[in-house]
């Protein structure tokens, strides 16, 4: 294994929202810089950096200049152009591998990688038109979620089936934009939870604690600590996220999404090669938040103990909600992180927060 990076190095993030701002914090913290390269010129994460290439993702000179002002380059969001970060390889290290980045950008390949690793998913099939999404509504017995295999998130670009006809689908591909698409059987989930995990340059692993999640209107509402589940429940869910990690060679922080079924089954919904909007929660219940645990592992420091000293509940602040931030700093308790963004448009992430309670008892937010 090669030497840790020293202090006074460069970390080059893609990706400028507020996960590269916390991860830029992070990096700061350990004594790197960061040089982020993002189109926004008012990004939440340049605020936080040294540098900032305010291009777009694929501008081969801004590309060439984060390859030359960096030690290591990593990467915030997983619809970054694998292309762009190909280009990088050879001038530069980069981590999470693009391969993890590549198979977590199709819906599709993700699940058979998943399946290949025997972890289980919902049912699915794709769908390149109307006559294939008939034919697997037929087999799902009409029920079921029909997604983008690209460039989806927060639920966007999904569509529900409930007890649909087969035969009464015609224009639905068309209107889904003549997209390859995918159909997943329709999860009747009983929670959803998620994993953080993290792989070093060494090779060692670490999970955080699973945490149960609340969406809504498709985007995450809250996460608890521990979640509501069954210690088997919890430990399969780390194993699984830790047997991928490992089956990518890969080097950062990933966060895993899953379904429980009923009994306690656990299917795997995405892979998100890159720090999590359901791991905040570590920032203010573990000692080693998924911001530095990321930038410990591709900076080849040893990885940080993923122990909590507190159960928790995060919750997002979206749009407007930012202007709780007074009334929520009079709780005692409370961790309050507001990203810096200009403009607080509805449904936009501006900030999150998390409250403190000691070990033991369990408080759920209400949906
Ligand atoms: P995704 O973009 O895949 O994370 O989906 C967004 C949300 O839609 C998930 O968090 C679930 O609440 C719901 N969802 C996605 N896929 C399914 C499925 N196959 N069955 C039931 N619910 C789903």
């Amino acid at each position: 294994m090669k030497a840790p990076l020293e202090p006074g190095a460069t970390i080059g993030i893609i990706g400028g929202g507020q996960l590269g701002r916390m991860l830029a914090m992070a990096a700061a913290r350990l004594g790197y810089h960061a040089a982020i390269l993002e189109p926004d010129p008012t990004c939440p994460a340049a605020e936080v950096a040294r540098r900032h290439m305010a291009a777009p993702y694929e501008d081969a000179e801004a590309l060439g200049q984060l390859a030359a002002l960096s030690d290591v380059v990593t990467y915030e969001f997983e619809n970054v152009p694998v292309g762009a970060v190909r280009s990088l390889v050879d001038r530069v290290p980069v981590n999470p591998p693009p391969e993890a980045l590549e198979i977590a950008q199709d819906r599709f390949s993700e699940k058979v990688f998943l399946n290949s690793l025997g972890i289980a998913t919902a049912p699915f099939a794709t769908v390149d038109g109307d006559s294939d999404l008939a034919q697997a509504l037929a087999r799902f017995g009409g029920n079921g979620v029909l997604k983008t295999r690209r460039l989806g998130y927060d639920g966007k670009g999904q569509r529900v089936f409930r007890d649909a006809n087969p035969k009464a689908v015609e224009g639905t591909y068309a209107a889904m934009g003549g997209v390859p698409l995918i159909l997943e059987g329709l999860v009747a989930f009983e929670k959803e939870i998620s994993v953080i995990a993290a792989r070093g340059m060494d090779g060692s692993v670490a999970a955080y604690d699973p945490a149960e999640n609340i969406h809504k209107n498709g985007i995450l509402f809250s996460s608890t600590v521990p979640a509501d589940i069954p210690p088997a429940t919890a430990d399969a869910a780390r194993n699984a996220a830790l047997s991928i990690v490992t089956a990518l060679d890969y080097v950062g922080v990933m966060g895993v999404e899953f379904f429980v079924a009923e009994g306690g089954a656990l299917l795997a919904n995405e892979i998100a090669p890159r720090v999590h909007n359901s791991g905040h929660w570590t920032e203010a219940a573990c000692a080693v938040s998924q911001f530095e645990q990321h930038i410990r592992a591709v900076a080849g420091l040893p990885l940080g103990a993923t122990a909590r000293h507190c159960d928790c509940v995060m919750e997002n602040l979206l749009g407007a909600e930012q202007d709780r931030a007074a009334e929520l700093l009079a709780e005692p308790d409370l961790v309050l992180h507001l990203y810096g963004k200009a403009e607080p448009r509805p449904g936009r992430k501006m900030g999150h927060f998390t409250r403190l309670f000691p070990p033991g008892k369990r408080h759920l937010q209400s949906r």
